[in-house]
């Protein structure tokens, strides 16, 4: 069935490392993730950090039986601008994925990958430009990159 394929692309597989020292790593696209300290709870549930978690970067995932079950993939160190399209619209740059405006709320922007129509279901929220959530993984590496940032 279709729908089981985009299912299988629309989770990443964790990629299982281990680090210089030795100790286990998950590389996730451009990202690694490291084992949190010995903290797993009853569910056998794993946590596991940005590498750049000394940065401030308060990116994490979770993982149960080697699968993403959850995951905050919002990293402080990603490179998140705002620019025009060549239509004049307002678009949002993540870490070279670009997001199209969607719906603008009260609490809210809401965006949503600029391939959606590729059945891409990332989407994002900002307020005040500042990036409050990335939901959804894409289907696809980033575009080329992008020109450089017009405003931060
Ligand atoms: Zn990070
Ligand atoms: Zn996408």
């Amino acid at each position: 069935m279709v729908n089981q394929v985009l299912k299988q692309l629309d989770t990443p597989i964790p990629k299982y490392s281990s680090s210089r020292q030795g100790n286990p790593i998950i590389l996730l696209g451009e990202y690694r993730f490291k084992k949190r300290s010995r903290h797993t709870n009853q569910k056998q549930e794993v946590h596991w950090v940005c590498n750049k978690i000394d940065k401030g970067c308060k990116a994490k995932l979770t993982t149960w039986n080697d699968a993403i079950i959850r995951i905050y993939n919002v990293h402080k160190h990603d490179g998140v601008y705002y620019t025009t399209t060549k239509k004049g619209n307002r678009s949002l740059v993540v870490n070279g994925y670009s997001y199209a405006l969607k719906q603008e709320t009260s609490v809210a922007t809401h965006w949503r990958c600029s391939r959606y129509y590729n059945r891409c279901r990332a989407i994002a929220h900002t307020l005040d430009g500042r990036i409050l959530k990335c939901m959804g993984f894409h289907n696809h590496p980033p575009p080329e990159r992008s020109p450089p940032p017009i405003l931060v």
